[in-house]
């Protein structure tokens, strides 16, 4: 293998902090076979607010505590300098060693009063560079088709390359499904002398119904043609797997030869989705 492959570039899983004991379960099952690739990390999200952020310290101690390296996710909208310093001394003293520096969203029907001191993910990042300096590797979100607040693709671009200059290391890109729109990011992020490896985030397609209202929600296209050939296949679940692993095999294929320096995984907490990909791309044959 492999493990040198994965390792040395940007091949990582993205987590959710399970719930219940079922998805706990189901989640350290996940881990387990999952680790069996040679992950450089994984990641594990975080809510802004609420039992979500106990539940990802949880579920980054576990990890931890199976010597695999974990990246947790951390969201500054709603929180204090203080709140957040508290958390990153946390994962200071266990070892920790890179952060996923988010924004976040706040919960429907949060007021304007519960902001928190930070607006926006640069400011998160500079204030990791200015309490713990080199201490962590800071990656953060990137967005090919468009944040879905953003009034245009420059001023998007614009935000983005101001968390490059507030000290972020690399970056993960919200899920698409058209590669030349990753192709045209890294043109553009080229033209205004962003240099960070920029790794695309990679969304299995599973579910026809739940990928729809996802991506609807977080500003991800799914392509008319794509839309289309599921919505053929109604509810035959098995055939929905079937296009969804050629297609996104295809996609990590284009991505890959085009220049994208890893992939990072939206598990969504599966196995087979993510390894059937995995799998066909040959990650782990590659040495
Ligand atoms: P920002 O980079 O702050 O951008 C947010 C918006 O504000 C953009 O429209 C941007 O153009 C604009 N903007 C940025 N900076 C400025 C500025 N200084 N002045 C004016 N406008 C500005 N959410 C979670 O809650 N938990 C998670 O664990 C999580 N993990 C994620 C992982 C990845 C890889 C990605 C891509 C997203 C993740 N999200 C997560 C979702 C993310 O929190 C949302 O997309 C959120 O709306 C934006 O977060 P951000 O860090 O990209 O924000």
């Amino acid at each position: 293998m492999t493990a040198s492959r994965s390792q040395a570039t940007g091949f990582s899983f993205e987590l959710f902090p399970p719930k219940t004991d079922k998805g706990i379960e189901k989640l350290r099952d996940t881990v387990t076979r999952l680790n069996e690739r040679s992950p450089a990390f994984f990641s594990v999200t975080y809510g802004a607010g609420g039992s979500t952020q106990t539940n990802t310290f949880a579920t980054v101690d576990w990890i931890r505590e199976q010597g695999i390296a974990a990246a947790p996710h951390l969201s500054c909208i709603g929180s204090t300098r203080d709140e957040i310093t508290e958390i990153l001394q946390r994962y200071a003293d266990q070892g920790i060693d890179r952060i996923v520096a988010l924004r976040g969203d706040l919960p429907s029907g949060a007021g304007a009063g519960s902001m928190g001191d930070l607006n926006y993910a640069n400011e998160l990042v500079a204030l990791i560079r200015e309490r713990f300096d080199a201490r962590f590797h800071v990656e953060v979100a990137a967005y090919p088709e468009m944040h879905p607040q953003a009034a245009n693709f420059d001023k998007d671009l614009e935000n983005f390359k101001r968390k490059v200059d507030a000290g972020a290391d690399s970056a993960i890109t919200q899920y698409f499904y058209n590669p030349d729109a990753y192709e045209r990011f890294l043109e553009a992020c080229s033209r205004r002398d962003i240099t960070i490896p920029i790794v695309p985030g990679i969304m299995p397609i599973t579910n026809y119904s739940n990928l729809v209202r996802f991506s609807d929600a977080c500003g991800a296209e799914i392509p008319r043609w794509l839309r289309k050939r599921m919505e053929a296949y109604g509810d035959n679940i098995d055939s929905i797997r079937a296009l969804g692993r050629d297609v996104v095999t295809k996609l990590c294929e284009r991505l890959l030869a085009i220049g994208a320096p890893g992939l990072h995984f939206y598990t969504m907490n599966q196995t087979e989705p993510t390894l059937a990909i995995w799998d066909a791309l040959g990650l782990s044959d590659i040495g």
